[in-house]
C-alpha cells in the first residue's frame, strides 16, 4: 500500500517536531506547514529549514487566510495537527475549527488527527474547573469533525514523559528531587506514561490502519503504567538514596488555587484527575477505542525503568 502524504500542523512545537521525525523516519512524505506570523523566531525557522534538509516540504499557510490552509490541506491525504495546547505555553486548541473548515473545503483529506494527545477528553464530562477548558475545547472540535463527517483517530497519549515523570508527578516540576517528594494521597493511583517520541512514532504509525478509522487510539505501554510510589522507587533505586515522603490530601492539594495563575490552576486541575482519581486508568477501552501497544508490537517503547 502506497503510504499517506502527510501534512503536520504545529511542526515547531514540543510534539510536533517529533511528529515530523516520525513521519519522516516512517517514509511518508511530508508537509509542514510554515506560518508566516513565526517572522523573526530564529529557532523556529531553522528548524523549518532542517525538516526541508530532512526531506520535508514546507508549506506556507497561516490560520489567519482560509484558502492558505485549503491549498496546504489539498497537497496531502492525511492532517495531523499539534497545535498547542498547554496554558502554561499556549492554548489554541479553538482555532483548529479554522482547519476544519479547510480541510471540509479541500474535501480530500482521508484521515484529520486533531491536537489531543493527552486524557481522552469524551470521559471527563465531570471535569473541575478551570482545568475543564482544555477538556471542553477538544469535544468543541471533536464535535466540528464528526459534524462535517471528516474521516478522524483521537490520540489519547496520557501523561506525556517529560512533564509528569521528570518532577516524579508533581505539578510545577518537571527534574525529580534528591531529597524529598510530595506523595499525592497515597500515592498508589497508577497513571500512564508515554515517551515523546514514542507517542509520535504510534500516532505515525495509525494514519494509514484502517482499524483506528474514526476510533481513538489509546496508548498504554503496559510497563509504564505506575503508581507515583512506583516512580519514585524507580528514582531512589537509580540515585542510590531514598527520598523523604510526605503526603498531601485531595483537599490541600486544591486549597492554594485561588492564589495561583490562570495557567497553573490548569495544569493543577489536571494533576488531580489523574493523580487523585485515576482518569487515565479507571475504564476499559470499550469498542470506540483501540490499544497503540497492542496494535503495533514492532514499536520497542521506551520503559520508565
Ligand atoms: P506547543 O506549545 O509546543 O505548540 C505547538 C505549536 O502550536 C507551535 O509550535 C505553533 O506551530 C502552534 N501555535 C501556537 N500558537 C499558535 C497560533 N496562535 N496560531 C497558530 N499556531 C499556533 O504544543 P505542545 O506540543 O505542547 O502541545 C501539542 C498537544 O499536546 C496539545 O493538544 C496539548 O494539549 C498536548 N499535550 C499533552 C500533554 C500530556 O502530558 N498529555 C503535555 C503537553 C501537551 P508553528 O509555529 O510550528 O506553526
Amino acid at each position: 500500500m502506497e503510504k499517506s502524504k502527510v501534512l503536520i500542523v504545529g511542526g515547531t512545537g514540543y510534539l510536533g517536531k517529533r511528529l515530523v521525525k516520525a513521519s519522516l523516519a516512517e517514509g511518508h512524505e511530508t508537509y509542514v506547514l510554515h506560518r508566516p506570523e513565526i517572522g523573526v523566531e530564529i529557532e523556529k525557522v531553522q528548524m523549518l529549514l532542517s525538516f526541508k534538509a530532512q526531506g520535508a516540504h514546507l508549506v506556507a499557510g497561516s490560520f489567519s487566510h482560509h484558502q492558505s490552509l485549503v491549498d496546504a490541506v489539498k497537497l496531502v491525504d492525511v492532517v495531523i495537527c499539534a497545535i498547542s495546547g498547554v496554558h502554561i505555553r499556549s492554548h489554541q486548541i479553538l482555532l483548529q475549527l479554522k482547519l476544519i473548515d479547510a480541510i471540509k473545503e479541500a474535501g480530500n483529506i482521508k484521515r484529520f488527527l486533531p491536537s489531543e494527545f493527552g486524557t481522552d477528553p469524551a470521559r471527563m464530562a465531570n471535569a473541575i474547573e478551570p482545568g475543564r477548558v482544555t477538556f471542553d475545547d477538544k469535544m468543541v472540535v471533536r464535535k466540528a469533525i464528526e459534524d462535517a463527517g471528516i474521516p478522524f483517530t483521537y490520540v489519547s497519549a496520557n501523561c506525556f514523559a517529560g512533564y509528569f515523570l521528570g518532577g516524579l508527578c508533581q505539578p510545577g516540576q518537571i527534574l525529580p528531587s534528591r531529597n524529598s517528594v510530595i506523595l499525592l494521597g497515597d500515592g498508589n493511583q497508577k497513571a500512564i506514561y508515554v515517551d515523546e517520541d514514542d507517542i509520535a512514532k504510534y500516532t505515525i504509525k495509525t494514519i494509514d490502519d484502517p482499524r483506528t478509522l474514526n476510533k481513538t487510539l489509546y496508548l498504554r505501554p503496559p510497563e509504564n503504567i505506575l503508581s507515583q510510589r512506583e516512580v519514585v522507587q524507580i528514582w531512589e533505586k537509580l540515585i542510590g538514596k531514598e527520598l523523604h515522603k510526605s503526603s498531601i490530601s485531595k483537599e490541600e492539594f486544591l486549597a492554594p488555587m485561588k492564589g495561583l495563575d490562570y495557567a497553573e490552576q490548569v495544569g493543577l486541575t489536571h494533576y488531580y484527575h489523574v493523580c487523585f482519581e485515576g482518569c487515565l486508568i479507571n475504564f476499559e477501552i470499550g469498542d470506540g477505542g483501540e490499544e497503540a501497544s497492542i496494535l503495533y508490537p514492532e514499536i520497542k517503547y521506551t520503559k520508565v525503568v
